[in-house]
């Protein structure tokens, strides 16, 4: 065991009294936030706060998600310590870093150049070598690792991009921000051969996913 990142005392207050505390069950994904040093992915000055209860910017007009609302669409994946995950929108590649923790391999798609090299070095700082960032548009998935036992989307989407259902493994999972710019709806789909189950989780808000399946840029 090495010893734990520095600010312990804060993450373990922001797993007590934002995620356990609304319900968050799943030990795993627990102790995957616990474990994760949160602040290691938000630049300053907002890593002074990088424990709050918020979504912070990270530069490009981009945010790293509310703890929250991370935990929640971790525990709706199910991961499983054999899966291999789809992230669409890498953004600070925290929401990988605590993936990776769970499970055996996470891709990870970011469409901005400079974001995904940050993302990279997020990463490597933290030693998650079993996550690959691809720079490219997401809405298309990543085929060539296809089909995923899990595929996350962290961007605002009008529609679940087909490519992204075509390549999802049968009795995968898929969980997704879906519908307006401005308020989103967290949809999880579960495939079962040719029929996929929908269910629906409330109210979120992400920046645009934008690309041929999702948004036009403006
Ligand atoms: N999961 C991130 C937060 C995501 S913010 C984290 O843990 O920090 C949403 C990200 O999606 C942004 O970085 C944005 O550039 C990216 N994005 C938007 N459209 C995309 C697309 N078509 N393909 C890949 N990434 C996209």
């Amino acid at each position: 065991m090495t010893a734990p990142y520095p600010r312990l005392d804060e993450r373990l207050r922001m797993v007590d009294l934002q995620i356990a505390a609304r319900g968050i069950y799943d030990p795993r994904v627990l102790a995957a936030m616990r474990e994760v040093p949160r602040h290691l992915f938000v630049p300053p000055p907002y890593d002074r706060d990088a424990y709050a209860d918020a979504p912070l910017p990270i530069g490009s007009g981009q945010t790293i998600s509310q703890p929250y609302i991370v935990a929640l669409m971790t525990e709706l994946l199910h991961p499983k310590s054999s899966d291999k995950v789809l992230e669409i929108g890498a953004g600070s590649g925290y929401q990988a870093a605590i993936l990776s923790q769970l499970v055996r391999s996470v891709v990870t798609v970011e469409r901005i150049g400079t974001v995904a090299a940050q993302a990279r070095s997020n990463l490597a700082a933290v030693h998650a070598e079993n996550v690959e960032i691809v720079e490219g548009d997401g809405t298309l998935g990543y085929p060539h690792s296809a089909p995923y036992s899990g595929i996350l989307v962290t961007a605002a989407t009008p529609e679940i991009p087909d490519p992204l259902l075509a390549q999802l493994m049968d009795e995968g999972r898929l969980v997704a921000p879906v519908g307006s710019r401005s308020v989103q709806e967290l949809v999880v789909v579960e495939r079962h051969g040719s029929h996929y189950r929908e269910e629906r989780h409330g109210d979120v808000r992400f920046v645009p996913l934008i690309g041929e399946y999702g948004w036009r840029e403006e």
